[in-house]
């Protein structure tokens, strides 16, 4: 039987350790997938998706993952309410939109003993931020968010209270957040490698946090969740999410389904090979 076929498309994804973690999760469910990266222009994703079209599924990543939308016959509610996609199933050529980041940032935030309540710092206001956000106000969070000029930071509070009109929601500039928050979340790749002194918040308020999840992989930990850590707090850096959202991604290709213990031994297997590539 031919193996079945996935990708990642993305710009750029040379660095990427995808294909190792999907291939040790296609280990782990004896299944004989080939996953592969594939550098696409932004000018080349119409073309690209359409020979994508007949695999058994991909995945997109940064620039594609709002830009994917239109191209898809369906999409799943939690991705409708991001505006995000990251996984994709085909199906008899039709193409069905997922969002597995959450599930990949909510194991991770479970798997670290950290709980998405109460007063909330989202640092950053992309695609990653809004999915932090949207979690966080479906839990009725506190939420600050805060960017490096408050223009984006309100524009995104704006956007959200259009969805949440009841949210407690305020926005900031990042150098100008203060006080402690019960949980810190750093979506933007400030602190990540090579920029690895970078930490996006003053360090007093990342020393006052109660604890921290920092979606930069590379380095872990970053500068914030070193600083965060030394003062006291629990801290999750972005490697757990990474091999967490891959791993809803089989379970949505094929009903794939894993155990925790097996998915913590890919975290430290992934942790390895990005010492060694890095040399940190
Ligand atoms: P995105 O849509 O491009 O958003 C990035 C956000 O970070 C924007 O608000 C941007 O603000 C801000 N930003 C960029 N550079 C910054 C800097 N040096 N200092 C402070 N803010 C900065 O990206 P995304 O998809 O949300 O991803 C955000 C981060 O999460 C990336 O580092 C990505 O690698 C990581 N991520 C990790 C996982 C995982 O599984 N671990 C999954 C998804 C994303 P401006 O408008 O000011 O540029």
């Amino acid at each position: 039987m031919t193996a079945p076929e996935f990708r990642l498309i993305g710009h750029p994804v040379g660095h990427s350790i995808s294909s190792q973690i999907h291939q040790r999760l296609f280990q782990l469910s004896h299944t004989n997938g080939n996953y592969q990266l594939m550098d696409v222009c932004p000018d080349e994703l119409e073309a690209t998706v359409e020979k994508l079209r007949n695999l058994s599924g991909f995945n997109v990543t940064i620039p594609f993952k709002q830009k994917i939308i239109p191209f898809l016959d369906e999409m799943d509610k939690r991705a409708a309410r991001y505006g995000a996609v990251n996984t994709i199933k085909c199906e008899n050529g039709r193409l069905t939109g997922y969002n597995t980041d959450a599930d990949g940032f909510l194991h991770a935030l479970t798997s670290a003993g950290i709980r998405l309540k109460g007063n909330v710092l989202i640092c950053g206001a992309g695609g990653a931020a809004r999915m932090m956000a949207c979690e966080a106000l479906e839990r009725e969070c506190s939420l600050t968010v805060a960017t490096r000029t408050i223009g984006s930071a309100q524009i995104f509070a704006d956007d959200l209270k259009k969805s949440y009109p009841d949210a407690d929601l305020s926005a900031c500039a990042l150098v100008y957040a203060s006080g402690s928050f019960d949980l810190i979340l750093n979506a933007t790749p400030c602190g990540m490698y090579p920029d690895v002194e970078g930490c996006p918040i003053p360090r007093q308020v990342a020393r006052s946090a109660k604890a921290v999840f920092d979606a930069v992989y590379n380095p872990n930990p970053t500068m914030l969740l070193k600083k965060s850590a030394a003062a006291g707090a629990k801290t999750q850096g972005g490697l757990t999410m990474l091999v967490w959202q891959a791993a809803a991604a089989h379970e949505i290709w094929y009903d794939a389904k894993f155990r925790d213990d097996d998915i913590l031994r890919i975290c430290i297997e992934m942790e390895q090979i990005l010492k060694n590539e890095f040399a940190q």
